[in-house]
């Protein structure tokens, strides 16, 4: 297998046609958008994901098919597998793309979760305020991402207003976890079962966004993580890489999301791990060797949102290593993202301060819950 089709053709799309040219793989990306910005180290198909065979006859000149973003149609996934191998799975990208699915997956895996309700009416969003209490979030069921499709309440008479916020789409109500603090889990998955699973990622959100995230070396934790990524991936019959956001309370994991695909959490792996996540995918979804997961050494992933800092800034910083996904400067958007590596935690502390600073001053701050124990 050396040909991989990828559906969707943003910024992971790019980092793993990145990650296969070294060993011999070849991507190319099928997008909506034809400046998507995989198109400019890849070749890039556009086209609608919903036209099935516009989708099969650009599948046709791989040897696997996989993906870089779960909202891609799972019936189209299904349609791909009866002709194409495709990894991940049509089942396993049918449960992630809903958050009940999701939440009751975790459970029957004995997984703990927030305390959740499905709520498809106003009548039902106030039965299920009355049963898990407030403060409480609501989400859509499908198509949330990055904070979006989510109203807190902070009180029951706020039922109304949080329906209409969702524009009345199937939601799940979750209590709110007063977590200590957020991990991403990040594992990859073979054909023949083999799990491995890279260091907990602690991550710190800002706005409902990704900001920064750091790998933890803790063994227990580790070993916790470890169990949930082979428990959720051997369930799901999942190849490739699969991420599980978690809350931790009072050092127990809890279950809040699935991710089918390569995630923000773990770019730092290109630099900071013996195999990056990009290059695992690749590998699992072709049947190549897994590759090490540990850690090279202290890193940090810094989030680069809505344009770049000053390139010879960043340049001039030592241990800081630059990614510029090469698109255009909107509010909000994620344009970059940097690795800072070290070889001790103070070294990594000062870097990253160092590295902050080139930021907008209202995450520089937020950057610190990455180096102060939590
Ligand atoms: P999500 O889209 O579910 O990943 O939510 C985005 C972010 O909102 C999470 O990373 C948390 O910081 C916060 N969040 C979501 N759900 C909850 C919850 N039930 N309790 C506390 N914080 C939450």
């Amino acid at each position: 297998m050396r040909n991989v089709g990828i559906l969707g053709g943003g910024q992971l799309a790019r980092m793993l046609a990145l990650a296969g040219y070294p060993i011999g793989l070849h991507c190319t990306a099928f997008d909506t958008n034809p400046n998507a910005c995989a198109g400019a180290v890849a070749p890039l198909t556009t086209g609608s994901f919903d036209d099935a065979s516009q989708v099969a006859s650009w599948a046709q000149a791989h040897d696997v098919i996989t993906l870089e973003f779960e909202n891609v149609p799972a019936g189209t996934v299904a349609g791909l597998a009866h002709q194409f191998p495709v990894a991940p799975g049509a089942d396993a990208l049918r449960v992630t793309q809903d958050r009940l699915e999701e939440k009751q997956l975790f459970g029957s895996l004995g997984i703990r979760t927030a305390p959740f309700a499905a709520v498809r009416s106003l009548e039902e969003l106030t039965e299920a305020i009355a049963r898990i209490g407030v403060p409480a979030v609501l989400k859509t069921r499908r198509f949330g991402y990055d904070g979006k499709g989510q109203f807190r309440l902070q009180r029951p008479e706020q039922a109304e207003e949080a329906w209409r916020a969702l524009n009345g789409a199937p939601a799940i109500l979750e209590g709110f976890v007063p977590f200590d603090a957020e991990y991403a889990i990040v594992a990859v998955r073979n054909r023949a079962g083999e799990v491995r699973c890279y260091p907990p990622i602690r991550t710190v959100h800002h706005d409902g966004i990704l900001r920064f995230a750091r790998p933890l070396l803790d063994a227990e934790l580790q070993r916790d993580a470890q169990r949930i990524a082979q428990t959720v991936s051997e369930a799901l019959r999942y190849v490739g890489v699969i991420t599980i956001e978690t809350f931790a309370v009072q050092g127990a994991l809890l279950g809040n999301e699935i991710a089918p695909r390569v995630h923000n959490s773990a770019h730092w792996t290109i630099e900071g791990a013996e195999t990056s996540q990009f290059e695992n995918h690749l590998r699992a979804v072709c049947d190549l060797p897994l590759g090490d997961c540990s850690m090279r050494g202290e890193c940090a992933l810094v989030n680069l949102l809505g344009e770049l800092p000053s390139v010879n800034a960043v340049l001039a910083l030592p241990g800081v290593h630059l990614h510029d996904y090469g698109k255009e400067a909107r509010p909000g958007r994620k344009v970059g993202h940097l690795t800072v590596t070290a070889d001790t935690a103070s070294q990594l502390a000062q870097r990253l301060e160092a590295t902050v600073r080139l930021l907008p001053r209202e995450v520089q701050d937020v950057a610190r819950q990455l180096t102060t124990p939590s």
